[in-house]
């Protein structure tokens, strides 16, 4: 692997996930980012999917040395923002190079961004002015293989191309892996956030009492003919990559707004 002179020296690297600290996805992660550098990991205790950019406030944070890992592990009795936070504060003092969140063992595409715990952690990076990642095998079926190991894969080919890309200020990396294997990938595209919603999300059910419960699920409607969308690109075998902004003003409408005045 040859990299740009700029990432030519070992970097310093914080990787965090919502999957908790005994993914697989992370390990995978962490072992891909390994020849980059220097490598912490900082993760949630266990799994919190779909906590979005939440942070904990009303509690403390307890930080605990992982067991399992060859390199520096902690885990926290927190969400990923608060496992980035703790990172920077007690792993990386000094700052560090690069934040990456995942492995994710599903899809982040499209709206999902906006629940995401894996985004939240490249947001929280992002917002400490680190250069950030969130990285997701696209599963689609549950309980088919994640495939961690052509993400693995396709992160140690790719690191020189993806550390190479420019980003703005506020912007970060959102990167979808079709969770196949890696023969069958059919390289990258660099592509949009695209629509992805739920269809008949809340179900009401009953529980052995009678007393109604209800479950958050549903099917996920997404459109893979809109082309040039990161839906589009993993329907195709594509791995997609979305930089996506923090700065979430509409700019046309700001204008037009303004052009009232
Ligand atoms: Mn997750």
């Amino acid at each position: 692997m040859t990299l740009d002179q700029k990432w030519s020296q070992a970097m310093r690297i914080l990787i965090t996930n919502d999957d908790g600290i005994h993914a697989p996805g992370l390990k995978a992660l962490a072992r891909a980012a390994s020849g980059l550098g220097e490598v912490k990991v900082c993760a949630p205790d266990r799994e919190r999917s779909a906590c979005g950019h939440s942070m904990t406030m009303r509690e403390p944070l307890r930080v605990r040395s992982a067991e399992g890992w060859s390199l520096p592990a902690y885990e926290v009795n927190g969400v990923p923002t608060d496992c980035v936070n703790v990172g920077l504060t007690e792993l990386w003092p000094e700052g560090c190079d690069l934040i990456l969140s995942g492995i994710n063992a599903g899809p982040n595409l499209g709206f999902d961004i906006t629940y995401s715990g894996t985004a939240a952690g490249a947001m929280e990076g992002t917002i400490n002015g680190i250069r950030s990642m969130a990285i997701s095998m696209a599963i689609f079926v549950s309980d088919a293989p994640a495939h961690f190991e052509t993400g693995e894969e396709w992160l140690v080919e790719n690191w020189p191309m993806l550390l190479g890309l420019p980003l703005d200020h506020l912007t970060f990396l959102n990167i979808n892996i079709p969770a196949i294997a890696s023969p069958e990938l059919q390289g990258h595209a660099f592509v949009g956030m695209g629509e992805r919603v739920y269809k008949d999300r809340v179900e009401r059910r009953e529980d052995p009492w009678g007393r109604p419960y209800w479950w958050q699920g549903g099917v996920v409607v997404m459109d893979p003919s809109d082309e040039g969308a990161d839906v589009w690109a993993v329907s195709r075998g594509k791995v997609a990559i979305t930089p996506v902004s923090l700065d979430w003003t509409n700019r046309r409408l700001l204008d037009a707004y303004r052009m009232r005045d």
